[in-house]
């Protein structure tokens, strides 16, 4: 199912993202996590493609997976920095070829290694170039975005940043997924701006329960995401107690995404990390207002 039919439905609903493993020996726990996540029947799960220290090359598999044995609808990211041609048009092939529907087109995080180097030669600058590839290969691809409530961290400004991102869904987003987020006020600030600026695609917010105290300084230092108070006195109190910060980090991420569906969200994404356990109590915590 292309995900462009789930955002006309007024049902509430969790989507899930998963990661591919970092390596080989890992590929059957994970191919675990992701299928305990599958039995949860989200409305779609998301499969990323070499973020959080995942291999890229098993993100087809894993989404293939999951759509053929768990009727799961699956979206699969793909990045194009530094690529070549030819690695993103044969990646493109094999997703048609695998039945892949939904796409999220990325362009992928600029490592230390790829900021210092010479790009004149790089064939991908930026998401819109694979979007123009995937169009021009004549897939019938529905292709998602990322979108930043709080910028991107490369963005000079909120209206450059929302500038690109409306040339990137007039190139051919039909929906955007946002960056991680800790104060829905952000994201309801954000949401007003680019509908004032015509991107008027469907957006999915994205929501990442923090479950340890590590997890914390990864995820600002990825996201750059601005953590309230409210959220740092709870890492503060319960940090150095992991049931604890696990279940406050549940109840927080679930406190969220209740707030977002009282304010007219319908589709919520979870950044499960690979951790059914999680994915499984904030869909028992949701259990009556989910449709
Ligand atoms: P872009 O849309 O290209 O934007 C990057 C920056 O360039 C922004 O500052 C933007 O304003 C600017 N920009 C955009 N277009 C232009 C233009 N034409 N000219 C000048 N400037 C421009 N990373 C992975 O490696 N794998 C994943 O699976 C993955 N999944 C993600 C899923 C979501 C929902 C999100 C939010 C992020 C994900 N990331 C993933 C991280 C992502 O790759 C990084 O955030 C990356 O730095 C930017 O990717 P983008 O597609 O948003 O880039």
């Amino acid at each position: 199912m292309k995900l462009t039919e789930l955002f006309k439905t007024d049902t509430l609903s969790l989507s899930f993202e998963v990661f591919p493993p970092k390596t080989d020996t890992a590929f059957d726990s994970v191919k675990k996590a992701t299928e305990e996540i599958a039995k949860l029947k989200p409305s779609f799960m998301s499969v990323t493609y070499g973020a959080g220290g995942g291999t890229s090359r098993y993100t087809l598999e894993i989404a293939k997976n999951i759509k053929s044995r768990y009727a799961v609808p699956t979206l699969a990211h793909l990045t194009c920095v530094s690529s070549t041609k030819e690695t993103v048009l044969s990646k493109i092939e094999e997703m048609k070829a695998a039945g892949i529907e939904n796409v999220m087109a990325l362009r992928g995080d600029l490592t230390p290694e790829l900021e210092t180097s010479d790009r004149s030669g790089w064939c991908y600058h930026h998401a819109i170039d694979l979007i123009h590839d995937i169009k021009e290969s004549g897939a019938d691809f529905c292709i998602g975005g990322a979108c930043y409530p709080e910028i991107h961290p490369e963005s000079f400004d909120q209206k450059e940043d929302i500038k690109y991102l409306k040339e990137k869904v007039d190139a051919g987003c039909s929906f955007l997924t946002t960056q991680m987020f800790f104060d829905n006020n952000l994201l309801y600030n954000f949401l007003y701006k680019i509908r004032e600026a015509g991107i008027l695609v469907p957006i999915v917010p994205g929501v990442m329960p923090i479950t340890n105290a590590n997890q914390v300084d990864r995820a600002i230092k990825l996201s750059g995401s601005f953590m309230p108070q409210r959220f740092k006195s709870l890492v503060d109190k319960f940090g150095s107690s992991p049931d604890a910060m696990k279940q406050a980090g549940i109840a927080y991420a679930t406190d969220q995404i209740i707030d977002l569906f009282a304010n007219g969200i319908k589709n919520v994404h979870v950044y499960s990390m690979n951790k059914p356990d999680v994915a499984e109590k904030i869909q028992q915590n949701l259990s009556d207002i989910l449709g």
